[in-house]
């Protein structure tokens, strides 16, 4: 392959290839001229390798690198015609083509061998790269299962707190409301007017623990899914006359209008009037408490049948111009200890506007309809205090088939 004559005539086609447009040309023609002043492939070789692996990496196909070496050769072969004798250029033709032969089989073989490599070093990367995250999935799901335990663990210990606190808080209660009310109907505690005032204090803050004592029962009854219920057949009228007699005078002193519309026609059903009755009274409370002076309060009741299913129901609207509730709190109001905004913590006033409790009342609420086989849910615009868009809290009830006669 080494061919002097040839070599020391390429070196004097450098300067044309320096000039032709090939930017790789100048390169490759270094490799051919070394091939044949030293008779040694390894240049070439070297060179082809380097450009393989360049094209390779920046996705140039193995057409530009051949194309190139087609341009040095068309160019030594130009330079060859136009200045050789012809007798002469056979020989070194002949030795030029050899060693463009060499440098297509060079430059092919080494450009699949980069693409292969390059394969490999991909699948490798992204074997690695899979093996991390699905190392790093495996870690969150661990670290997640980790936090989900604790949570669990902490709302037991929340529940069992609420449990044991309203249990022993329930007996000493018990005891303070008997002897005031001992007190306020014996002669003893007529002595004077002061003692009076004082003992009715007594009676209506131990009136007030009570009923969180007894709100405190039943979310941990909720909780642990052991409410008690005493069904029986319900006129759903008849419950509401008492609560909306008492509800309305409490209404008309806050100055708001209350207004009933209860459908005669209500079938009876099958249900805890106790219990439904809390219900009932809540959202009406609720309904005056977040209502601003001279709202209006609209309670509606009808019977009401799912096209769909032909399943009965009694539908309860409680209907307020209050305050609203915003729709990413609409799930959240259910919740136990959850309240809106700015409200007047710990009102002693239970209608009070904005008068809070401990916001237990819409998570009884919630598990009491539940248990009754009820739905209940929120209707409003959003929470505004200026402009009161109010809110409608929708009950449904089942009306069980053989309770209808
Ligand atoms: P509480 O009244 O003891 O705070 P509830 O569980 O009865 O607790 O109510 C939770 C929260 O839901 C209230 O603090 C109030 O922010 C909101 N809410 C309940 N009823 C209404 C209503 N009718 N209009 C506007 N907001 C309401």
């Amino acid at each position: 392959m080494k061919n002097s004559t040839l070599a020391i005539w390429l070196e004097h086609c450098l300067e044309f290839i320096n000039q032709a447009e090939d930017p790789l040309s100048a390169v490759i023609f270094e490799g051919v001229l070394h091939a044949a002043d030293t008779g040694h492939l390894i240049m070439l070789e070297s060179i082809l390798s380097g450009t393989a692996h360049s094209a390779v990496a920046v996705n140039r196909p193995l057409e530009s690198l051949l194309n190139s070496i087609y341009i040095t050769k068309m160019v030594i072969w130009g330079r060859l015609e136009a200045e050789i004798d012809p007798a002469q250029a056979w020989d070194m033709s002949v030795g030029l083509e050899i060693l463009f032969q060499e440098a297509l089989i060079i430059a092919t073989d080494s450009y699949t061998k980069a693409l292969a490599e390059s394969h490999q070093r991909h699948a490798v990367e992204a074997a690695r790269l899979s093996q991390e995250a699905e190392q790093k999935v495996m870690g969150y799901a661990t670290e997640l299962a980790r936090a989900n335990r604790e949570l669990a663990r902490l709302e037991q210990a929340k529940s069992d707190f609420i449990s044991i606190a309203a249990h022993e808080l329930k007996t000493p209660l018990t005891i303070v409301q008997g002897y005031a009310d001992m007190l306020l109907e014996q002669e003893l505690a007529r002595v004077s007017e002061k003692a009076q005032t004082i003992l009715k204090g007594i009676a209506v803050g131990a009136e007030r623990m009570n009923d969180i004592v007894n709100d405190l029962l039943d979310v941990s009854a909720i909780e642990m899914s052991s409410l008690v219920l005493n069904p029986e057949p319900v006129v759903v009228g008849e419950l509401f006359q008492v609560l909306l007699e008492r509800a309305s005078h409490v209404a008309r002193s806050r100055q708001q209008t209350f207004n009933v519309d209860i459908k005669t026609d209500l079938p009876i059903i099958q249900t805890d009037p106790k219990r439904l009755y809390q219900v009932l009274d809540q959202l009406v409370n609720n309904a005056i408490k977040f209502t601003p002076d001279g709202g209006e309060i609209t309670v509606t009741a009808y019977h009401e049948t799912e096209a769909k299913t032909g399943a009965d129901f009694i539908k309860v609207e409680v209907a307020d111009t209050g305050i609203g509730i915003a729709p990413e709190d609409k799930e959240y109001v259910f919740d136990k200890f959850f309240r809106v905004g700015k409200t007047n913590l710990h009102s002693s006033g239970k209608v009070k506007f904005k008068g809070a409790g401990p916001g237990l009342g819409l998570s009884i609420v919630k598990g009491v309809v539940e248990s009754l086989n009820g739905q209940i849910w929120i209707e409003s615009q959003g929470y505004d205090e200026v402009n009161f868009p109010g809110s409608t809290f929708h009950l449904r009830l089942p009306v069980q088939k053989n309770s209808e006669e």
